[in-house]
């Protein structure tokens, strides 16, 4: 095999009874992204991965988007035998020396199989002489080196290098399955993100309102769905045509009220299509207090329509943090391009924002809208993205 990888796992490795289940989900993760040559092998709570790819890009930029993996590194393994550790090691060094503008380094070194002829201690010691020696502009500082190189002897010795870093948390579909009620805004694929990191699969929403919401508003959401796939391990977008709902409301409901009673229409749609899915959870990018369907009374009405437990990982994050996560997983200038979605079109000059909870429900039950969205539901299509 052409390329060696040494992953490092972050909260599974605090995993007891079950945590076979989730390394197995991690592997199969990561399997899915790459090409079938590449092999995923469990040692001592390592994964090492094998792969002979081609594309090296490739594979960083499945292992960086996969929940469950805190940082990753590219490894050789050779024979052990010092010279040998010292030639790879080497080729380590020269890469991380022009990454780094050469600067400091220290090599740390591990040794599971005890029965090799030197202590850690001097295998970093010659491996260190053996580098300033070949790299003389490079000095050793233990205490805050700009790269380090690591030195693990087990079958073989492996050698790796730099480290980059993963997603962090626990990998999809080690929790149940959801429902990301996905719009074009910044904050929702925020949110399928997170809630991706705590382990749900999940498939993803969308209310569309044809033809008050353009085409573009429509690719605008698959583009992200497509973005955020590789971090939720491949998502189905269901675009359900939500027209007839929002003119049923135009017509019957108090313009106040529409708001909050069209967030209950998405919620209602999201739980009916989740049914038929086995999804028992739903997602929104909501924050508290940020607009006036997301205070405390709004989302306590939105949240009371359905059965399903409603998570909304931003409720207590400021926009700039959201913000930094959004540009960090790369939707951020997809939110930002200007076609409205639906909820802006139809919105009310002023909404409620501190709302009764029976009154709204009242409100919901007149509208007699029941059919109309279970038609909605049935005539959603569905658009799948490979992670
Ligand atoms: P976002 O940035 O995610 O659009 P927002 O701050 O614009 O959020 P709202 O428009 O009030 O907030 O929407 C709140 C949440 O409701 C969204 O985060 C999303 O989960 C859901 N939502 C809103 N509009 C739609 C839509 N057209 N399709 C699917 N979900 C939607
Ligand atoms: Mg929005």
């Amino acid at each position: 095999m052409e390329n060696l990888y040494l992953i490092k796992i972050g909260e599974i490795s605090l995993k007891k009874g079950n945590r076979a289940k989730f390394e197995k989900q991690l592997r199969f993760n990561i399997k899915k992204k790459l090409n079938s040559s590449s092999r995923i092998t469990i040692q001592r709570g390592r994964f090492f991965l094998e792969s002979n790819e081609k594309d090296i890009e490739n594979i960083r930029y499945a292992l960086s988007t996969t929940p469950g993996l805190v940082g990753f590194s590219r490894a050789v393994k050779v024979n052990k035998d010092i010279s040998e550790i010292k030639k790879a090691a080497l080729v380590f060094a020269e890469e991380l020396a022009s990454r780094h503008q050469g600067g400091s380094f220290k090599i740390e070194s591990r040794r599971a199989d005890k029965g090799f002829e030197f202590s850690s201690y001097q295998i970093s010691s010659l491996v260190g002489e053996y580098l300033l020696e070949k790299i003389p502009s490079l000095h050793v500082d233990v205490h805050k080196p700009d790269w380090i190189i690591s030195i693990e002897l087990r079958d073989l010795a492996y050698i790796y290098g730099a480290r980059d870093k993963g997603a962090g948390g626990l990998p999809v579909g080690s929790a149940a399955k959801g429902m990301l009620l996905l719009s074009g805004g910044i904050d929702s694929p925020v949110a399928g993100y997170l809630m991706a990191k705590r382990g749900v699969k999940m498939d993803a929403v969308y209310f569309h309102a044809y033809p008050y919401t353009s085409d573009e508003a429509l690719e605008k959401v698959k583009k992200l769905a497509q973005k955020i796939s590789p971090y939720l391990s491949g998502v189905s977008l269901f675009v359900v045509p939500f027209t007839d709902f929002q003119l049923l409301l135009k017509e019957k409901a108090r313009e106040e009220e529409i708001t909050l009673l069209m967030r209950a229409g998405m919620v209602k749609i999201a739980e009916i299509i989740s049914k038929k899915r086995g999804n028992i959870c739903l997602i929104t990018g909501e924050s508290l207090s940020q607009v006036a369907s997301q205070t405390v009374e709004s989302i306590r009405y939105t949240g009371s329509e359905t059965d399903l437990p409603v998570f909304r990982p931003l409720i207590g994050m400021d926009k700039e943090d959201i913000i930094k996560i959004a540009k960090n997983i790369e939707t951020y200038d997809t939110s930002i391009l200007p076609f409205e979605d639906c909820c802006t079109i139809f919105s009310p000059k002023h909404p409620q924002v501190k709302p009764e909870l029976e009154k709204l429900k009242n409100s919901f039950l007149r509208l007699n809208g029941e059919d109309l969205l279970e038609e909605a539901a049935e005539k959603a299509e569905r658009f799948y993205f490979k992670p």
